[in-house]
């Protein structure tokens, strides 16, 4: 075992921006560095709390802010290669891991004599005579420490701690056997008959995901971009069943993976949590910490968009009926159907074939047109350093410099699909920006889960996939963009109904005419797409918008609704409260759900977005408006805009409230009919 001196993870890193030395870790360095980081992050916490100086802003809130970097940069490292590269040595050592981390961040928010000092400044804040910057900061930390339990009486206290050390263990628990039902479900496709209706690209990546397993022939997985367009170009009903039942089925198989009763203990906790904080529900507790503030907020908005959903659905519906009745078709849609039929109908009524489409989307070329849009928005340019350490062959490496020439980011894209990546597309960082304690650039990383083309061919997107990329990208932006003073308030660490914002709005520019003219051009012959089928692509995309927001809605309103039961009312079977909310709500036959909450890992493989599965739709109606400004300028890519958007939004991270800093964006609050329009859902008067 490595000492703390041969430790690859406890060394300086002295890799290029000091990336970490991916080729040097092995999964035993994690647990012995994890707890020296720990250690030395407590020793720096103890010395700010026993100052004899009284407490200033800097001598506490500016050295708490800095503290900790040892700690913050071997979780990074260990976060990452877990999500995107793990192992079952990792996975074990996430395991070991997560109780004492829980245990450490616990003894830091309950610190007394450190929550003292911050409870002194944030009394006194009004007199202290600190920048608009430093006072956030200051309620933002006052306020972490509150929400985590610093001031409540010791013997709650110790409850607390054991709290949250259980909901960790659990929460990554319920993330690995997310995965080990994901790994080991495979759809072997035998022979011609299997592969009916699957376009090419289907076939190829079908073929390669059998390749990477050492197998022949065909196989689907139940990675999301092999299992949606199974699900919506096999012509066999039977095949479509099975895997449709094996992907909504993840978590919920006796055994060993089986996620019911961590749910439901999840669940208990979380109720209890709530109460020791004084809140009647978890949904209240996690809810006093964002723009909505509360459950009647958000429930005005689902209830509303739920009700405008739902007959919005039953039209696609009919157009699926007329289309099976002119194929002779007489059963009912199931859920395993719709994706087909609705492809059917968007083949004929809007002529869009994702098979015509894909060519003109090779992933490469999608890259490039996402990094020029950042750079005609925000002046930045990316170059590829191939020479930059990366922790998988398929991961590549950028350089951001700004306007000014200077290297402002690192930014790598993981954009394949594995058996040791979590499912999902996602951002996350190896360091945050900030200027406290010295200039730190800030190092980035997407993650998407696009299906691979065999050696030698490009890998093709659909609409959606691009879509994808360019929502992650937003994220990355977001955290390469950042530009405050305090690490606290950098980047994405912003309120979560906020934080979709930067991500959604980006998804915008991949759908404008003129991106898509310069960056979308054929695959095999380089001819820009055409015109007609820009429209027909707008037009089709409308067309599933009652699908897609009756199955997010759905979801969204049964995380409120089980994060909403006060303490002693946790049901005992998790999936039958699941199925009654969703058929008291009168939930349409034949559509299903994004997620239900055996494999729901935004409510239990973490707490971020417990309660908190309503923020895409709370974030879109701020995109949709913001989105406005640059139509209303008659410019996608209007200077004047794009740089209000860069400094307040971009930029600014959580150093301005963000009802505040969108008003300085937008010159006004944002309006909810921007969205209604976008999702084709606001009906004329
Ligand atoms: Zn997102």
């Amino acid at each position: 075992m490595a000492t703390t001196d041969t430790n690859p993870l406890l060394q300086r890193w002295v890799t290029p921006y000091e990336l970490p030395p991916f080729a040097a870790l092995r999964p035993e360095h994690f647990a012995p560095a994890l707890h020296e980081a720990m250690r030395q992050h407590r020793a720096e916490i103890d010395a700010i709390a026993q100052q004899a100086e009284a407490p200033s802003f800097d001598n506490t809130l500016a050295r708490l802010d800095a503290s900790g970097r040892l700690l913050a940069r071997v979780e990074a490292a260990f976060h990452n290669l877990c999500a995107s590269e793990t192992s079952p040595a990792l996975q074990q050592v996430q395991r070991e891991m997560a109780g004492p981390v829980a245990a450490h961040s616990n003894a830091l928010y309950m610190h007394a004599g450190l929550f003292a000092r911050i409870d002194r400044l944030h009394a006194g804040r009004a007199g202290l005579g600190l920048t608009p910057e430093q006072l956030r900061l200051l309620e933002q930390v006052h306020q972490d420490f509150v929400r985590a339990g610093a001031r409540l009486a010791p013997r709650d206290q110790l409850r607390y701690g054991a709290l949250m050390e259980r909901l960790a263990a659990l929460t990554t628990q319920f993330g690995q056997n997310v995965l080990a039902d994901e790994t080991a479900f495979v759809l072997m496709l035998d022979g011609e008959a299997d592969l009916a209706g699957l376009p090419d690209f289907v076939c190829d990546a079908a073929r390669q995901a059998a390749v990477e397993r050492g197998l022949d022939g065909h196989l689907i997985t139940l990675s999301r971009s092999l299992m949606v367009p199974f699900l919506t170009f096999s012509a066999r009903r039977d095949l479509r069943e099975r895997g449709w039942r094996a992907w909504t089925s993840r978590g919920e198989h006796p055994g060993s993976s089986d996620n019911r009763a961590i749910v439901r203990e999840i669940l208990q906790l979380r109720a209890e949590q709530a109460v020791l904080h004084g809140y009647a529900t978890y949904a209240d507790y996690a809810l006093a910490n964002t723009m909505a503030r509360n459950r009647d907020a958000v429930m005005r908005l689902l209830d509303d968009v739920w009700q405008r959903a739902v007959p919005a659905l039953e039209v696609e519906r009919a157009q699926l009926q007329a289309q099976m009745r002119d194929e002779g078709i007489a059963h009912e849609i199931e859920p395993w159907d719709w994706r087909f039929w609705a492809e059917r109908v968007r083949r004929r009524s809007y002529a869009v074939d994702d098979a015509e489409v894909k060519p003109y989307f090779p992933l490469e070329r999608m890259v490039a047109a996402a990094f020029d849009c950042a750079e005609r928005l925000f002046g930045v340019r990316f170059t590829e350093r191939a020479d930059l350490p990366v922790y998988h062959p398929d991961v590549k490496a950028y350089e951001m410099r700004d306007r000014a020439g200077r290297v402002a980011g690192i930014f790598l894209h993981d954009n394949f699909a594995r058996a040791s990546k979590r499912s999902g597309a996602w951002m996350s960082s190896f360091r945050q920006q900030t200027r406290n304690g010295g200039d730190v650039i800030p190092i980035i990383v997407n993650n998407n889960n696009f299906a691979q083309a065999a050696p030698g061919h490009p890998t093709l997107l659909s609409f959606d996939d691009v879509r994808t990329l360019f929502h992650e990208f937003g994220h990355g932006l977001h955290g390469l963009l950042s530009n405050v003073g305090y690490e606290r308030l950098s980047g994405t660490n912003v309120l979560r109904d906020f934080v979709e914002l930067p991500s959604q709005l980006f998804e915008h520019w991949m759908s404008e005419p003129e991106v898509l003219r310069r960056h979308a051009c054929h695959v095999q012959t380089g001819e820009p797409i055409p015109e007609a089928l820009i429209e027909r692509l707008a037009a089709a995309r409308r067309f599933g918008q009652g699908f897609e927001t009756v199955r997010y809605t759905a979801s969204a309103l049964t995380d409120m609704a089980v994060h909403s039961l006060p303490p002693g009312q946790t049901p005992d079977d998790v999936v039958a409260f699941e199925t009654e909310v969703l058929r008291a709500r009168g939930l349409p036959p034949g559509v299903g759900v994004n997620h239900r909450f055996t494999h729901f890992q935004h409510l239990f493989a973490g707490s971020g977005y417990a309660a908190g599965y309503y923020v895409y739709l709370w974030a879109e109606v701020l995109d949709a408006d913001a989105h406005d400004a640059f139509v209303e300028a008659g410019d996608p890519f209007d200077a004047a805009a794009a740089a209000r958007l860069l400094r307040h939004i971009y930029a600014a991270g959580d150093s301005v409230e963000p009802g505040a800093t969108y008003v300085a964006f937008r010159g006004r609050a944002a309006r909810l009919e921007p969205m209604l329009k976008q999702r084709g859902l606001l009906t004329p008067a």
